[in-house]
């Protein structure tokens, strides 16, 4: 169903590969794995299989200290090392993702349950953004500013200090690695919690950059939910929070970093638009409908989960749609050739499943999908499948369309005209995302004027190149990822006043 490339790997022993990261200690600190010392601890579940794999001890209020500390003492003198020297490490980091690509992407889906060509496009593009960042090092420079009779100022852009990064679950590596490689880049040192859902991951990285030269304390990594994430924020040693993840959670961490007046870059979630013109190329629209909303079972910030498709097109669209969508292959991520993997955990995949009950209650119409699947391989019995699942007969007030689901429930309504879909686009608390598909140029940047969010597509969905930033308006977020305006969240602008005659003054 997707245009993104498929490679074809030889069949391997994908638990030889994925156990030892599985069974290893999974904090990171000062360059070394270690286990947590909280008394909590917390199951690590295999999605595909519903396996419980492993108990993972929680880090509390003394591993968090020890990382910060660490980290405190890495940036003494990480910070005072050249943008060029910094970025030869990224870049030699990203060269190790590459070759170790297979590896990385089948923990992934260990971890995830997302289908393997899946991960291993994630893992390709964490590898590309450490190396986009790793180039942008020996950039990060100030400005001179002339000014009257001789007199200037410079500006200088100085790392913030410790970063503390808190990820949400869908993509893992990307997390990290999204945060981690501008923060370092800028001079920053970097304590991560990844969601207790998918912890194996992060902690590669770490290995990673160490082989690539990266000093001990510059990047750690802490294991652990909520209250692990709120000793984080709170800690009085850290400079700034780069969090994704729910609204919910983001408005906590920001009152928490309120307190200290930390900087905070927030990622949150999403309800987007995805509006399909009367003159798209309809084969066209239909696969970026799905891409916007089936990859990773769903479970993506930016899908584009209310479909708005023109009223003359709409039957024409459906029925391509529904066969497509209908061939979708559900089964073991690991395959090359299965398009729908695991949802990540029976919670999610029973909000789902409540989200589709919900919308037949409201009066929408399940064209397809929307159940539990068991596929036929036994040991996958206890995994969490969902069939991708298509409504159709939605209205604007319908719960389905107003709340993020984060599952494969894809949400079609009609709309007949350009001011009215804009007027419905734009009637949500969220602004993440939205995609146009339309032949008309003009309509094409009209409209994407018009939305308010911060990442539109014409004609495609889902897509993210490096070096283009990522991020959301309204309640979606504050601050942005990716391309060369994240490296204004993780700095701060010193202005330096020279005076070349004497100074004036009224007294
Ligand atoms: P979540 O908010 O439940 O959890 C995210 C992270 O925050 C986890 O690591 C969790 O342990 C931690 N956490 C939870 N409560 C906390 C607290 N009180 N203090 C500190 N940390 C806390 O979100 P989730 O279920 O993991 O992820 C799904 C959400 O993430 C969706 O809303 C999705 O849209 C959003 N998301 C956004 C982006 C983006 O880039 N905008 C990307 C991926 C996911």
């Amino acid at each position: 169903f997707c245009t993104l490339v498929r490679c074809q790997h030889r069949s391997m022993s994908v638990v030889s590969k994925v156990t030892p990261q599985v069974q290893q200690p999974l904090n990171y600190v000062n360059g070394k794995r270690k286990d947590g010392s909280d008394d909590e601890s917390f199951n690590l579940i295999q999605p595909a299989t519903g396996d419980e794999v492993r108990e993972v001890r929680s880090s509390g209020k003394s591993d968090i200290d020890e990382a910060v500390c660490k980290a405190r003492d890495a940036y003494k003198s990480w910070s005072q090392m050249s943008g060029f020297d910094r970025g030869n490490v990224l870049k030699e980091a990203a060269n190790i993702i590459r070759k170790r690509e297979e590896e990385l992407a089948r923990t992934e889906v260990f971890d995830t349950g997302k289908p393997i060509w899946e991960a291993r496009y994630d893992i390709r593009g964490c590898a590309d953004t450490i190396d986009y960042y790793g180039g942008l090092a020996a950039r990060i420079t100030g400005e001179f500013l002339p000014l009257s009779n001789g007199s200037f100022s410079y500006t200088i852009r100085e790392p913030l200090g410790v970063v503390g990064g808190i990820g949400a679950w869908n993509y893992p590596f990307q997390m990290a690695a999204w945060k981690s490689s501008p923060a370092l880049a800028c001079g920053n040192t970097f304590v991560f919690k990844p969601s207790p859902l998918t912890p194996l991951t992060a902690v590669m990285l770490g290995e990673i950059y160490k082989e690539a030269g990266l000093p001990d304390g510059c990047y750690n990594v802490l294991q652990g939910e909520a209250k692990t994430g709120t000793l984080l924020s709170n800690h009085s040693g850290i400079d700034k929070m780069s969090f994704t993840g729910s609204v919910p959670t983001g408005s906590k961490i920001m009152e928490m970093c309120a307190k200290d007046i930390k900087h905070i870059t927030l990622e949150l979630g999403g309800k987007s638009p995805c509006i399909i013109f009367e003159d798209a190329v309809i084969d066209n629209a239909v696969t970026g409908a799905m891409l916007a909303n089936f990859l990773t079972q769903g479970q993506v910030c930016s899908n584009g989960t209310r479909v708005f498709v023109h009223k003359k097109i709409l039957g024409q669209f459906l029925d391509k749609l529904i066969l497509r969508t209908k061939k979708m292959k559900i089964g073991d991520p690991n395959l090359e050739d299965v398009t729908v993997g695991a949802t990540i955990s029976m919670e999610q995949a029973e909000k789902t499943l409540y989200y589709v009950d919900l919308a037949k209650k409201e009066g929408a119409q399940v064209a397809c999908g929307g159940e539990r699947v068991t596929p036929s391989d036994p040991t996958l019995k206890g995994g969490y499948y969902i069939s991708p699942c298509v409504l159709t007969e939605c209205k604007d007030n319908m719960t389905v369309v107003k709340e993020e689901v984060f599952g494969s429930v894809m949400s079609v309504l009609s709309f007949d005209t350009e001011t009215e879909v804009i007027t419905r686009a734009n009637d949500t608390e969220f602004g993440l995302a939205g995609g146009i598909f339309t032949r008309d140029l003009s309509r094409a940047h009209r409209v994407a004027g018009a939305l308010q969010a911060g990442s539109l597509y014409v004609n495609n969905y889902n897509v993210y190149p490096v070096g283009v930033p990522f991020g959301g308006y309204k309640k979606s977020g504050i601050g942005r990822e990716n391309g060369p305006e994240t490296l204004d969240y993780y700095t701060q602008v010193k202005s330096v006043y020279f005076e070349m005659g004497d100074a004036e003054a009224p007294f």
